[in-house]
């Protein structure tokens, strides 16, 4: 079984993000970037269940910039097999992302997608579901456990009231959530390896697929700043100040 993983190249999580000056975005100028660590998630599962002979191959694929190459070749150290990068550089929405993803789906015939839940940079939660409708698929999201057995899928998901277990018949989509498993690094021999795989790139027009955006971004804005805490001494300070402050009555 082929498994498709969708990676995608976000300012790493370390970094504190700057909001331009005119709150038109997010500044990206000289920032560092990263793969998704949910997508990071969904890598290592995949080299799981390819290690554990569930899967036989694993593509990476990622919609962006010419430099997601990075992002695919770190794919590829990790232990995916090979890369496709649609090159844009447009800022791509979830939708157009499903529908490029969609595109890919029909031409690999993968037996499952394995996504991340959710960008760390748009925090949509949005693709995987999008491409699960659009490819008519079943899918499992928040996965914390995944078992492959034979033409199906248990997926355990993190839902309010603890774990649910669903069996999906396969092909099916699945997203990632945090406690799926710790992904590995690369060493620095698959470093090197992953310099020679194959990693192909296509464009969003070569797969017929408009990508132009459905929303506007009307403003960006700094969260605001926190006020320092205070320390009281007793309960009935807390209540006092809390009635003056008119939190309780
Ligand atoms: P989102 O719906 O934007 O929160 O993203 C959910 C997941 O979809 C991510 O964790 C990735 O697996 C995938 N994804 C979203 N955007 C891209 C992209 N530009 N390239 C590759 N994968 C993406």
């Amino acid at each position: 079984m082929k498994l498709l993983v969708p990676v995608k190249r976000v300012i790493d999580y370390n970094v504190k993000p700057r909001v331009k000056a005119d709150g038109s975005g997010v500044d990206l100028a000289n920032v560092k970037m990263s793969m998704n660590p949910f997508d990071e998630i969904a890598l290592e599962e995949a080299i799981r269940l390819k290690e554990k002979g569930a899967a036989s191959e694993i593509v990476a694929v990622s919609i962006g910039p010419a430099k997601a190459q990075e992002t695919l070749r770190t794919a590829l150290a990790m232990g995916a097999d090979r890369a496709i990068l649609v090159v844009t550089d447009q800022e791509v929405e979830p939708l157009a992302v499903a529908k490029i993803l969609r595109k890919i789906a029909d031409e690999e015939q993968p037996g499952m997608i394995i996504l991340g839940k959710q960008a760390i940079d748009d925090d949509s939660n949005q693709t995987g579901q999008m491409l699960a409708a659009l490819l008519g698929w079943s899918q499992g999201t928040f996965a914390s456990k995944v078992e492959i057995d034979g033409g199906s899928v248990d997926v355990t998901r993190e839902v309010d009231g603890g774990l649910e277990t669903v069996r999906l018949k396969l092909p099916a989509i699945v997203t990632t959530d945090l406690r799926l498993n710790e992904p590995r690094y690369a060493t620095l021999p698959n470093i090197m390896k992953a310099k020679s795989k194959p990693l192909v790139q296509k464009t969003p027009e070569e797969l017929g697929v408009d990508i132009a955006p459905r929303l506007a971004t009307v403003r960006v804005r700094e969260p605001s700043k926190r006020e320092a805490g205070i320390k009281l001494a007793s309960v009935d300070e807390l209540i006092d100040r809390l009635k003056t402050l008119g939190v309780v009555g």
